[in-house]
């Protein structure tokens, strides 16, 4: 067993808190209620119909947002808990850290932030799951948002990166110029591990990666899958793809553990302070590991992902959007009741977007069918 990093544990007296005072709950820390102020949110079960990167319609058995995000969650707390970390506070940002996608996956993101950029404005999920928790959840009488904790915010907004002073004057409050804690910084690698796995068995399921493709892209599925067949001869080929799988996983997370407690060992950092100070994320993968995960993430760039059925999906699921902001923002008397009140003090595009952006895939054909396709609505 690892001695993990129990100094670089965010330290409870630290906590910053809450933007509106609760007092403390009886039994559950206050990570601990954030994370479960996440899983009753109405955003967290919309993942459920949120591409990840297969369409629903294709299979019951690819995983969705709300799948992907679980299996991010026990990959972050894994590594979490060997690290002596909060797993609490790793565990909550993990569930969260795709409440702010879109409808359809990265195709929606883009396009989105396309028709944003015509004003002179952005969209980015991470942004915009801060503005889900601060805002648009409504479930208390005494605050809008879910009032989390400000380590759980400030980890919502540097999922993916960090940011200079003066460079996201919105986000001033949350540290910049510092990393987040290890807890935060982990999120973005689980997130890696739990897709590029994902990905890769959801590519193979659709028939869009074939063995050969995959051993001669990455040499470490090469040698697992020369492993599975010595050690189970007898074994199908599924269930020799998922022997191999399994081994990748085991791979990616030791090497995330090794990686990190490397760089933790020779920066010298005492603290969580030291953590936060220190010019780069400490998180890292070793060198092997990093490179078996760049392996896979080519394979499935070119194999999966840039394959001609899921190309052809995301120019659809792009038009789209195109053609419902645009429908929204020249008619927003179509919006709903609770969307025409904030165009007093907002400009259509961002509620325009605000609206599109927390649609379900389900929701979002429903809506474009009703209002783009009155013609073809069953009657
Ligand atoms: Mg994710």
């Amino acid at each position: 067993m690892l001695r993990g990093l129990p100094e670089l544990r965010f330290p409870a007296a630290q906590l910053r808190g809450r933007r509106y005072p609760e007092p403390d709950h009886l039994y559950r820390s206050p990570f601990q209620r954030d994370r479960d102020r996440i899983i009753h949110a109405r955003a967290f079960r919309r993942l459920e119909n949120k591409t990840q990167v297969f369409p629903a319609s294709l299979s019951d058995h690819f995983r969705n947002r709300l799948t992907h995000t679980i299996e991010v969650s026990q990959i972050a707390r894994t590594v979490a808990s060997v690290l002596a970390l909060d797993e609490s506070l790793t565990e909550a940002l993990a569930l969260g850290h795709d409440i702010g996608h879109p409808p359809f996956a990265h195709a929606g993101e883009e396009e989105l932030d396309r028709q944003m950029r015509s004003f002179g404005d952005r969209f980015d999920h991470n942004r915009h799951a801060l503005r889900i928790v601060e805002t648009f959840e409504q479930r208390y009488a005494r605050f809008p948002g879910l009032n989390l904790t400000f380590e759980v915010r400030e980890g919502i907004v540097k999922h993916s990166r960090d940011f200079a002073p003066g460079e996201e004057p919105e986000l001033d409050e949350y540290l910049p110029g510092l990393r987040p804690p290890l807890e935060a910084q982990l999120i973005d690698l689980a997130d890696e591990i739990a897709y590029n796995t994902a990905d890769l068995d959801d590519g193979f399921s659709a028939g869009l990666l074939s063995l050969d493709d995959a051993c001669a892209a990455a040499p470490a599925f090469a040698d697992f899958w020369e492993q599975a067949e010595t050690q189970f001869p007898g074994a199908t080929l599924r269930q020799r793809f998922q022997e191999v799988l399994r081994r990748l996983v085991d791979l990616l997370v030791s090497g995330l553990l090794e990686g990190t407690l490397d760089a933790a060992a020779s920066s010298h950092v005492r603290s969580c302070d030291d953590v936060r100070a220190f010019p780069s994320r400490l998180v890292r993968f070793t060198p092997e590991a990093a490179a078996a995960n760049a392996a896979l993430k080519q394979l499935l760039h070119r194999a999966v992902y840039g394959s001609p059925a899921l190309v052809a999906e995301r120019t659809v699921s792009r038009e789209r959007i195109a053609a419902l902001f645009q429908f929204f923002l020249h008619s927003p008397e179509r919006l709903p009741e609770t969307y025409r009140e904030p165009l007093e003090s907002q400009p259509a595009h961002r509620v325009v977007c605000d609206y599109i952006a927390g649609m379900t895939d389900r929701f979002f054909e429903r809506t474009y069918s009703d209002l783009l396709e009155p013609e073809s609505r069953p009657s």
